[in-house]
């Protein structure tokens, strides 16, 4: 099974409504932190506790109906208290469309207003997602929209995207995610081989640290993590202007020894009934993930 299968499945609509009903099934437990905030609340506990920090993210994209834009609103905000209540360490991860990007750019503006109000009172900090790029520019130039006003906001940039390094420009001093990139885009816009992703995410990475800019390296790949170790000592970065980040449940070993190593560790915490198109992306970066999936439909 490939990799574009699977992100076809990802965008199945029937599938994605029929897979809130069933609860963390197919093996998503494994990579998503439960479906209620105490349950996210409990896994970030843990995880703090073992020395790694969080960034939440509420899952859900896509989203069509005001209704829906306006409650994954009010559920960001309940994060936030929530994260406040329980004093644990992380941050909020955001996607846009599921604020209502879709519907009018308006309405995600509140949104993401109300957010970061509320944020900025906590003292916490906003990450938006980067989405497909059909979303690309808009998102940008919403963050940029909001950087007048809020510096509790940052972004990913995904190094599949020829345009990557020079999209970097008008961000300097922006705090940055960068990632390889998780959606299907057209060779017109998206390098397609490894070799070049990761050949530009060196690039990435080496450019916003040179340009003082906070930058978090999300990525399981152990030789671009060697890479990244190698040119911070080189070049005397210092610890505080960058981390390293992974998603919750993969290369948790690698996970605890970096955060034991002294580096500010991240890791990316999904929960929610909305796992599908988040389950299969994962599934199209790693077949591998396909062996714990049939384990968890075999154990239902
Ligand atoms: P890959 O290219 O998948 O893997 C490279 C190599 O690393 C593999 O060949 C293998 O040797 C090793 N490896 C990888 N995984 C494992 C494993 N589980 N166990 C053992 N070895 C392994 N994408 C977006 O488009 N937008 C976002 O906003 C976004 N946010 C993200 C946030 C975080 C914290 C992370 C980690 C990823 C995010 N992504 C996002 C996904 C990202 O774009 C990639 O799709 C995803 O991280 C897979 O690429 P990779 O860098 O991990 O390396």
């Amino acid at each position: 099974m490939s990799r574009h299968f699977f992100l076809f499945l990802s965008k199945n609509k029937a599938l994605n409504k029929s897979a809130k009903k069933w609860g963390l099934r197919l093996g998503a437990a494994k990579v998503v932190a439960g479906v209620t905030i105490d349950e996210v609340m409990q896994s970030i506990q843990q995880l703090n506790e073992q020395g790694l920090k969080a960034t939440i993210d509420h899952l859900g994209e896509f989203v069509t109906e005001r209704e829906e834009a306006e409650n994954a609103g009010s559920a960001c905000l309940d994060i936030l208290e929530a994260i406040k209540r329980n004093n644990i360490d992380s941050h909020v991860s955001v996607k846009l469309t599921k604020l209502g990007l879709d519907i009018s750019r308006e309405l995600c503006m509140e949104n993401m207003r109300s957010i970061l109000d509320v944020a900025k009172t906590n003292g916490n900090f906003i990450n938006i997602d980067m989405e497909d790029y059909a979303h690309y520019h808009e998102t940008l130039d919403i963050l940029l929209e909001l950087r007048q006003k809020y510096d509790n906001v940052g972004t990913v940039m995904q190094s599949y995207l020829r345009s990557g390094l020079d999209d970097l420009d008008p961000l300097q001093g922006i705090p940055l995610r960068i990632v390889k990139g998780a959606y299907q885009e057209d060779a017109a816009v998206a390098y397609q081989d490894k070799e070049d992703i990761d050949a530009n995410f060196l690039c990435m990475v080496e450019k916003h640290l040179r340009n003082g800019g906070h930058t978090a390296i999300a990525t399981h790949d152990h030789t671009i993590i060697e890479a990244v170790q190698t040119f911070t000592r080189e070049n005397n970065i210092p610890t505080e202007q960058f981390e390293f980040q992974m998603l919750y449940g993969f290369r948790q070993e690698l996970q605890h020894q970096l955060a034991d190593e002294g580096y500010t560790f991240r890791t990316y915490v999904p929960f929610g009934q909305d796992w599908y198109g988040y389950f299969m992306r994962r599934l199209a970066e790693r077949p591998q993930n396909i062996v714990f999936a049939v384990r968890g439909m075999i154990s239902k």
